[in-house]
């Protein structure tokens, strides 16, 4: 996607991400509130209070076909367990109770706060253009922090191993 395609797209993206967050708010509860025990080992108070989560029977995906951007197809049909849109993570009915997947989704959470959101939109879909969802460094992030969330009982802060590990990126890219 070349710079002028983002510029023209990015807004129809964000204004789709805004009507889903807004048409969903009633149904959002904060990830606080579910009481998962792990979790305040890993993330601030501050974090798990202002995240909030909606449990969906498929997790909305944004129509990128339908704005021209046919190449993302893969994505956008993906029905996965999960996504997460700025502080709003969006779950399978079915994970409920997975905290694993609610990691993961917060570790993009805290993606989009240090990226902002135009900044994190535009590396996720560098990363799914030019390596595909599994290999994008978003992902490989989420995914690896999760996997030593998984197979480590010990707490670490989170959002600090991820503003190192984006930094490191922006410096290499
Ligand atoms: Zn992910």
């Amino acid at each position: 996607m070349t710079t002028e395609e983002f510029e023209a797209k990015y807004p129809l993206i964000l204004g789709w991400i805004q009507n889903t967050i807004a048409e969903h708010a009633p149904q959002a509860r904060s990830v606080a509130s579910l009481g998962f025990k792990r979790l305040p080992q890993h993330f601030h108070r501050d974090v798990l209070e202002t995240a909030s989560v909606v449990y969906v029977s498929d997790v909305p995906a944004p129509p990128l076909g339908a704005i021209g951007l046919g190449q993302f197809s893969d994505f956008e049909n993906m029905n996965g367990a999960g996504i997460t849109y700025l502080d709003t993570i969006f779950s399978r009915q079915e994970m409920r109770g997975d905290e694993s997947l609610h990691f993961h989704e917060l570790v993009h959470v805290i993606q989009w706060r240090v990226l902002g959101p135009k900044g994190f939109v535009a590396a996720y879909a560098d990363g799914l253009e030019r390596i595909g969802y599994r290999q994008s460094p978003l992902e490989v992030m989420a995914y690896t922090l999760e996997s030593v969330f998984r197979n480590s009982a010990a707490g670490f802060d989170v959002a600090a191993v991820v503003r190192q590990q984006l930094a490191s990126l922006a410096g290499t890219s």
